[in-house]
């Protein structure tokens, strides 16, 4: 048995099962960390934002570990939707009410710059993530076009970025659905599949250098000069410590755990439609959201399957019949699809903050964060990466901009604070049942 085989032997978790997993090879294990190791920087989470805030450092010369509790792209960033999307979780209007329009546009272009380094990664990294150009946001209601209409009007006038409004007839073109009363396109975001894109990261970072260890979950982080992230069988020492468990990390950091909530999505994924079918639902191949509060998103994906999402659960059981539920979902929205099998469901939690915007930052000087996606890090994750790699290399001032985003504690606590949101969440999706 080679090294390799070896390593890939003591794996004991698996990935999710997801269209993506069932689709993609493992890689080989990485060990566990055994005894003390000395770094620059630890990073906790191998997902989106830890790998890339590694890859920046590592690419600055820097010494990187990584620790994950299970395995690379385990967490939402190896099983999400995909939909790699302008802007964050919250509307800019919301930002700008916080921090003023001057701010919310720098802020704005950045978000753009997310989906630029996407690009820049896949190419500089030779990373196949089978990116596709276009996404759309669909309005169900009148009140959801007017809505979409004033949003496409402030992204010309403040941000200087100009989407296309499609009515009705023009989205029929392309989406062989009756659900939607128009369509504000995108032709920069789009899609792509995030395992191998979490993956491609995760092995473009262990090329520069970087050592990531799997099955190694973080149970304390000791704070100071010089802190120490430990594990049950080891510890790293480093000047720089960054949390990047997203909504599945728990008790490391109480006043990061506050702000943000964990909430459930899920995905389907239909059975292999055939090119013809699967072009006959989406024919220009765009990412789709609706605008409801539990929103539906859609797209396809490069074996011609329909990957499907909705279904928001704000407690942490996974819902009953879930794929009786997806696939009502999917048939109101493509009736034609009525006898397709669902070959696969699988969901995962998304870090909703209060205002749905991002929640970057430091801890005292030399812990740094970046959590509160609110379901938009795709793109995002990426920045966050950037920005805390900027910080630590002595360059905070993005990372200044995004921590004047102010973030309340979720009231109620740990214990109350999902019932109370639940209340919250019923009134919006009873809005858009209703209005
Ligand atoms: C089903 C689903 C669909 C989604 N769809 C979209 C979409 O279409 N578009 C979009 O923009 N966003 C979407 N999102 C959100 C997006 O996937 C996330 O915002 C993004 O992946 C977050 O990346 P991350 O690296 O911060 O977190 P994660 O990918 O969750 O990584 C965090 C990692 O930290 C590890 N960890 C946690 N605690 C510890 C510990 N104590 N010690 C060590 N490691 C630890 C976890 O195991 C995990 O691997 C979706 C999310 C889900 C779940």
């Amino acid at each position: 048995m080679d090294s390799l085989a070896r390593a890939s032997a003591q794996a004991t978790i698996a990935l999710p099962r997801t269209a993506y997993s069932e689709t993609t090879p493992t890689p080989d294990a990485q060990p566990r960390l055994e005894g003390s190791v000395q770094a620059d920087v630890c990073i906790l989470g191998a997902g989106l934002t830890g790998l890339s805030t590694a890859i920046e450092l590592a690419e600055a010369g820097l010494s990187v570990v990584v620790l994950e509790a299970k395995r690379i792209a385990w967490g939402a960033s190896g099983r999400s939707g995909g939909q790699a999307i302008f802007g964050f979780g919250c509307d800019q209007s919301k930002i700008a009410a916080m921090v003023g329009l001057p701010e919310s546009r720098r802020l704005f272009d950045w978000s753009l710059e997310g989906i630029r380094l996407i690009h820049e990664r896949c190419a500089k990294f030779d990373i196949d993530c089978d990116w596709r150009d276009g996404h759309a946001h669909v309005p169900i209601k009148q009140r959801q076009v007017v809505e979409l209409q004033s949003w496409q009007a402030d992204l010309s006038e403040n941000y200087g970025y100009d989407v296309q409004w499609w009515d009705q007839g023009a989205l029929r073109g392309k989406l062989a659905s009756e659900r939607y009363l128009g369509a504000l396109f995108d032709p920069r975001s789009g899609h792509l599949n995030p395992l191998r894109y979490t993956q491609g990261l995760a092995r473009a970072a262990l090329a520069l250098g970087v050592r990531i260890f799997e099955e190694s979950p973080v149970v304390k982080l000791d704070r100071g000069v010089r802190p120490a992230m430990k594990t049950a069988h080891g510890e790293v020492q480093c000047n720089f410590a960054v949390l990047a468990g997203n909504a599945y990390v728990h008790g490391i950091a109480p006043e990061l755990d506050s702000r943000i909530m964990p909430v459930g999505t899920y995905i389907g994924a239909t059975e292999p439609l055939g090119v013809e079918r699967a072009r006959s639902l989406i024919s220009n191949d765009m990412a789709v959201a609706d605008v409801n509060w539990a929103l539906d998103y859609f797209r396809l994906s490069r074996d011609h399957r329909l990957l499907f999402g909705g279904r928001a659960s704000y407690s942490t059981l996974p819902p009953p019949n879930l794929r009786r539920t997806l696939q009502r979902r999917m048939t109101r929205v493509f009736p034609q699809l009525a006898d397709a099998k669902m070959d696969t469901v699988w969901g995962g939690y998304v870090d909703i903050s209060m205002n749905r915007a991002p929640h970057w930052g430091r801890l005292g000087s030399n812990v740094y964060f970046a959590q509160g996606f609110s379901g938009h890090g795709i793109a995002a994750t990426g920045l966050a990466g950037r920005v805390i790699g900027e910080a630590i290399r002595g360059q905070a001032s993005r990372l200044d901009a995004f921590s004047r985003i102010g973030h309340r504690p979720f009231p109620g606590g740990r214990v109350f604070r999902t019932p109370m949101l639940v209340a919250a969440m019923a009134w919006f999706k009873l809005r858009d049942a209703l209005f």
